[in-house]
């Protein structure tokens, strides 16, 4: 039985896994999702006790990617995780800090964030989706970012055939390291771009090019598409619900829980996406009684679980948590979908809502379903810091300032409940990503070094093996040196394309 994929807020034509990744969002502007969510035993969970990570992948995904044959989606799987992408062999280990709480590390991919997990995989599920419906076009992947996902889409789609991919990043808006990042990039079918301003003129900009009817007619004749690697395409979210999987079942090996015993997961949060992956492990029956959505100083989130209102009216603070400032959550319209059974009209409504006068309040059932699942809490910058310093003095073991925040916000949610049920500590992010805060929590003269000083006193401090992927950024050939206006983006696009 193939298993079909919605929108949230319309009827339109069921479609097919590969066309929902394919699609990425609908044309009715909602997210796709699939109509029911596949289950899983207990013993099928204890049976994977022996599997790697790419086996335990290959049975979640199937699950879900019903319309993609074993080999398509093994090929899929062992492209993404291997020992040439990422530094562990468990693909996402589990470090222990006791026998109530554990750090799931997600970020020894290429770029040393989260954001690899799904990105690593999402060129091959649209390459693979689009040969299975016939679509011979190559794929043009165009980007803003303000930092992370610039570098993991980089890493992902580089020499993928029949894809070509142009970041454009904020001259002024990105740290140091991420620009050594994106400019030494290697690859073929690859271009890196600054742009005069910061990311909001970027960011208009992509969107611009998305909507020129001249640059879409203009690629069509020459058989491409544009397509976007942003966190709403289902074919980001499947692949994150495999290492909730992943570390349940490391839990079990280790003997830190018995079979079907609950835990909790803390997520640092910023667009819903690592969390509600962790929602659908739970609904597919993975035992999990609590997810708890750790929010930074834009708790947004934390002020909707406490009230059941999401309000973006408010000041956008920067933190340094960057990854989690965000106002618009866009994969909590899924959650809403999820838990008010499908109710499209609701879901239609509530976005209105949003857009129109930057609120929504939900009704009392289903807040009170999503509270009896959820909790949130936040932490700020000050916690943060202090947070990183406790945990490298106390526990020997350094976080980076993502993780930090969900630290904190699992012990505030530990005093208040006194729940007692073995945590996970869903870790986003390499300290070394976020090193000026890291430096400035362990380090006495951190203000007198620069970027990569800060990287070779941590390590020099700490021996925790800076990744590969940070180590000598400032010996790395830059390939990328264009600075541009945001006015002429339009032209460094046909120029690329030589359209
Ligand atoms: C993207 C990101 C997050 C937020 O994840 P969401 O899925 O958007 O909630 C948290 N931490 C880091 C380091 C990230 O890059």
């Amino acid at each position: 039985m193939k298993l079909k994929y919605t929108t949230t807020r319309s009827n339109i034509n069921q479609v097919t896994s590969s066309q929902a990744i394919l699609n990425g969002l609908g044309d009715d502007g909602g997210l796709y999702l699939p109509i029911n969510i596949p289950k899983i035993s207990i013993d099928e969970i204890n049976s994977m006790i022996n599997l790697t990570y790419n086996q335990k992948a290959q049975i979640i995904l199937s699950k879900y990617l019903t319309d993609f044959t074993q080999d398509e989606l093994e090929y899929c799987i062992n492209n993404a995780y291997n020992e040439k992408t990422f530094s562990s062999p468990k693909i996402t280990p589990l470090h222990l800090l006791n026998d109530k709480c554990g750090v799931l590390e997600l970020y020894h991919g290429p770029t040393s964030a989260f954001k690899d997990v799904a990105l690593q995989i999402l060129p091959y599920l649209l390459t693979t989706s689009a040969k299975k419906n016939g679509d011979k076009r190559t794929y043009v992947i165009l980007v803003a970012t303000s930092g992370d996902t610039g570098k993991a889409a980089l890493e992902g789609f580089k020499d993928v055939p029949n894809t070509k991919i142009l970041v454009f990043y904020p001259n002024d808006g990105v740290s140091l390291v991420q620009k050594l990042q994106m400019v030494t990039q290697l690859g073929e079918n690859i271009k890196v771009v600054a742009v005069e301003g910061n990311f909001d003129d970027t960011q208009n900009g992509v969107k611009e090019l998305f909507s020129n009817t001249d640059i879409t007619k203009k690629l069509g004749n020459i058989n491409h598409t544009f397509s976007s690697a942003n966190s709403i395409n289902w074919g980001r979210l499947v692949p994150q619900i495999v290492y909730y999987f992943e570390s349940y079942v490391q839990l079990l090996n280790s003997g830190t829980i018995k079979i079907g015993e609950k835990i909790n997961f803390t997520v640092p949060t910023g667009n819903f996406g690592n969390i509600l992956a962790g929602y659908y492990a739970k609904e597919m029956g993975l035992p999990i009684k609590k997810l708890i959505c750790a929010a930074n100083a834009n708790d947004v989130l934390k002020k909707f679980f406490d009230t059941g209102i999401y309000n973006r009216n408010r000041e956008f603070v920067k933190t340094l948590s960057p990854s989690m400032d965000i106002l618009i959550s866009s994969n909590l319209e899924r959650l809403l979908f999820l838990l008010s059974e499908g109710n499209k009209e609701l879901i239609t409504k509530l976005m209105l809502d949003l857009k129109n006068m930057g609120y929504y309040q939900i009704p009392e059932d289903i807040f009170k379903k999503l509270t009896t699942i959820f909790y949130s809490e936040s932490a700020d910058d000050i916690d943060t810091i202090k947070t990183i310093r406790d945990l490298y003095q106390k526990n020997n073991y350094l976080v980076d300032t993502h993780t930090a925040v969900a630290y904190k916000v699992y012990e505030k949610y530990q005093l208040k409940t006194n729940d007692n049920t073995f945590n996970v500590i869903v870790s986003t992010a390499s300290p070394y990503k976020f090193n000026g805060a890291v430096a400035k929590a362990i380090l006495s003269n951190y203000s007198k070094l620069d970027d990569i000083e800060q990287l070779k006193a941590i390590n020099e401090l700490t021996h925790s093996p800076i990744p590969e992927g940070l180590k000598n950024l400032d010996s790395k050939v830059v390939r990328f040196k264009d600075v541009i206006s945001s006015n002429e983006m339009e032209l460094t696009l046909k120029d690329y394309l030589k359209i």
